[in-house]
């Protein structure tokens, strides 16, 4: 029989988490917004491993959302994410109901500056004050010793480490990286929206990602580089190129060059009606 259960409501997570905590037993937090597949489940295993008590939460923030088309195609799959979640060995599924997260009157908002600059922060305005608000709710209401976050994402984890640290809260943050498809392809809830061509096409976006990251890496003027990758992504069926950019791992401060340190590649690019994202390390060797 599982040990899974399905909480929807505050009152009742509070409830669950003051006995474990009363036991002495840590608690591990992997928010996330549903349509799970294995990049998610990778992030329950490593909370497993490190942590006595696993919350999984299941929340599609609207406040994250800039376009309400996008956030009405996000897909939902409660019933199929409770059933993938069952052998993952995660102890409660947290799905809230909106009032538990916004509830009414609700006025705040965290802004976190610097790493939201740029980046998804200038394509999806407001996105960053989403996640920050909603990942400091999740984050006091799981109480979690331990909240696990994928690098897939990485303006996103970066900025919940500024968060955490800013604020004083007492949950770590622990970076996971980027599962892939065979292909390279990083896992994503939104590849469910690929048509069968446009899944194939979207092969070249990790591609041309990680030949930029091997040249810029070997020595290569970082323009030219990305000058030409981003020609290859839309020679490969990529209908836009929001962003791609070298940006320094620790801070995202746009760089040039590799002297500050390691630095990411970042990419958003559009297959088709989906928007997909992606980045990779760029060190010397
Ligand atoms: P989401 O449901 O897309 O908001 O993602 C929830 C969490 O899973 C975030 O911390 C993501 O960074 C992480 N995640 C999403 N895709 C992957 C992946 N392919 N590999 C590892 N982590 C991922």
């Amino acid at each position: 029989m599982s040990g899974l259960r399905l909480i929807r409501t505050r009152r009742d997570l509070r409830a669950e988490i003051g006995a474990w905590k009363a036991a002495g037993l840590t608690v591990g937090v992997v928010p996330t917004m549903g349509a799970l597949h294995e990049g998610h489940l990778s992030l329950v295993e490593r909370a497993r491993a490190e942590t006595d008590r696993v919350i999984v939460t299941l929340f599609v923030n609207p406040r994250q959302f800039n376009s309400a088309a996008d956030l009405a195609a996000y897909p939902r799959t409660e019933v199929e994410d409770f059933e993938r979640l069952v052998p993952s060995g995660a102890h409660i599924l947290y799905v809230p109901d909106p009032e538990d997260i916004y509830p009414p009157g609700f006025a705040t908002t965290i802004s976190v500056g610097g790493v939201t600059q740029g980046l998804c922060g200038a394509f999806r305005p407001g996105h960053f004050d989403g996640v920050a608000t909603v990942v400091a709710k999740l984050l006091l209401q799981s109480q979690a010793d331990r909240a696990y976050f994928g690098e897939k994402d990485y303006q996103q984890l970066l900025t919940v480490q500024r968060l955490v640290a800013d604020l004083d809260l007492l949950t770590c943050i622990v970076p996971c990286p980027t599962l892939r498809d065979g292909d390279g392809l990083a896992m994503s809830s939104r590849n469910r929206r690929l048509s069968p061509q446009e899944r194939d096409l979207a092969g070249a976006l990790p591609r041309a990602l990680f030949d930029a990251a091997g040249r810029i890496a070997a020595g290569e003027a970082a323009g030219p580089v990305l000058a030409s990758a981003q020609k290859a992504l839309l020679a490969a069926g990529f209908s836009r190129v929001e962003y791609l950019e070298l940006r320094n791992a620790a801070d995202l401060a746009p760089v040039e060059t590799l002297e500050g340190g390691p630095a990411r590649l970042l990419v958003a690019a559009f297959m088709g009606e989906v928007r997909l994202i992606d980045n990779v390390p760029v060190t010397t060797a």
